[in-house]
């Protein structure tokens, strides 16, 4: 299987709550290696562009104003089949419907409030990780 990129965020209901030790163990413990990362707190302007692909859905304001609303940590993640794999390892979008030992599962608080964010494509990821990361920020 082709080793991946994908990009992951650690939301600000998992910083605030010092989680970022224990959704990180979750993620290196399937495998997947963090080969860039930084803490930082978004601005409306980042936030908006980032979730510009669900400017249209009734919680677009909601999301935009939860992910200002404290630190965030960006990653990207390598490893074998990355982005399927992370998206395995973080559960179900709704944690009450999401599978038990998965991250949202165990850590998150609403359907908002969800922990993490991952990438649902190998072209999203990439897109995604240039948007946040330059090349040489990533150490493989
Ligand atoms: P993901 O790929 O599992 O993160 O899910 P989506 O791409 O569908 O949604 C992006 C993010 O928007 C989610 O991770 C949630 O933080 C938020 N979100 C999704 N659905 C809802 C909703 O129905 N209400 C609210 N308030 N936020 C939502």
């Amino acid at each position: 299987m082709a080793i991946e990129r994908t990009f992951s965020i650690i939301k600000p209901d998992a910083t605030r709550r010092n989680l970022t030790g224990a959704i990180n163990a979750k993620i290196e413990g399937a495998g997947l290696r963090i080969v860039a990362q930084k803490r930082v707190k978004w601005g409306k302007a980042e936030a908006e562009a980032f979730y510009g692909v669900h400017k249209e859905r009734p919680f677009f304001k909601d999301l935009v104003t939860f992910m200002m609303s404290g630190p965030i940590v960006v990653q990207v993640l390598e490893g074998e089949n990355a982005v399927a794999k992370y998206r395995e390892v973080m559960g179900a979008t709704n944690p009450a419907n999401a599978a038990p030992g998965t991250i949202r599962k165990e850590f998150a608080e609403s359907i908002e409030a969800n922990s993490v964010h991952g990438s649902d494509s190998p072209e999203n990821a990439a897109i995604e990780i240039g948007q946040v990361f330059k090349p040489d920020e990533i150490v493989g």
